[in-house]
């Protein structure tokens, strides 16, 4: 059944749990992902990003993903992320998406929160909820780059920002990045105690591909809500279709086994985030 971004979250940090957001890019990758989640019992967020958007455009997802979502036997949100233009988060609110991130990290704060604040506006009138993101999670980077100072989240800005702007739910910058690690990732695991004892909106986790199980459940026990997965199932895929792949294959013939990878990865972390049997 499709939900929004709030519902799926309300219970995480109190129950002690956090649910996944599985970027997906081909109908294969979506229905891994929906087999995971009806296997376990557990609630997703699912949908493309602005930076994944080719020539299949945000209406063609909306298409193609809505139907499923509504007819999955688990909560589904169907999920808009990081948008960088208002205009294509107010698209995809109009779309029918149930959960919007707008990124607006990279601009001043004050213009972060305006804007951040117009598209709760818009959103909360549809029944769509909206994340947005405060201190920036660079992109693959080496570690040094991601542990760069001012990119972490300020705790009194989160707070600040959360009540003046009205979001949903909070991506905040505590040592990850986007992509591929270069060299493992270092948590600052004091920033998120921080941020999460000074302002109770559910918080979120990019760039999680890469972390140990280890980083993850010690992120969710600090109050992580949420964790937005790309790239291991997006190598999960290709790296499946790849060691299929004979002279006499066909796309068709390689999509099962992309099908199989994309699944066994989402259970493997939906069991991690403990959101398993939470649907
Ligand atoms: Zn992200």
């Amino acid at each position: 059944m499709l939900v929004t971004l709030s519902e799926i979250l309300r219970d995480t940090r109190k129950k002690g749990y956090a649910v996944g957001l599985f970027n997906c890019v081909t109908l294969e990758m979506m229905a891994g992902i929906l087999e995971a989640a009806e296997a376990l019992q557990a609630p997703v967020l699912l949908g493309p990003a602005e930076s994944l958007l080719g020539p299949v455009s945000l209406a063609d997802y909306a298409d193609l993903l809505l139907g499923p979502a509504r007819r999955a036997r688990v909560p589904v949100a169907l999920h808009f992320d990081h948008g960088f233009t208002p205009e294509l988060v107010e698209e995809a609110i109009s779309l029918g998406f149930t959960s919007v991130m707008y990124d607006g990290s990279m601009r001043p704060f004050a213009e972060n929160v305006r804007e951040t604040a117009r598209l709760v506006k818009i959103a909360h009138a549809a029944g769509c909820s909206v994340e947005a993101e405060i201190g920036h999670v660079g992109s693959n980077g080496s570690a040094e780059d991601a542990l760069s100072k001012s990119i972490y989240t300020q705790p009194e800005e989160a707070l600040t920002f959360a009540e003046q702007s009205g979001c949903d739910a909070l991506a905040i910058a505590i040592g990850t990045a986007h992509g591929v690690y270069r060299e493992a990732p270092r948590l600052n695991l004091d920033v998120l105690s921080r941020v999460s004892a000074a302002c109770e909106t559910p918080l979120v986790l990019h760039g999680g591909s890469g972390l140990s199980d280890e980083d993850f459940r010690a992120c969710i026990a600090g109050g992580i809500s949420k964790i937005n997965i790309f790239t291991s199932l997006n190598l999960a895929a290709a790296r499946a279709a790849h060691a299929q792949f004979t002279a006499t294959s066909g796309a068709f013939e390689l999509m099962p086994s992309a099908i199989e990878a994309v699944k066994a990865e989402t259970m493997r972390l939906i069991r991690v985030f403990g959101s398993d049997g939470k649907a």
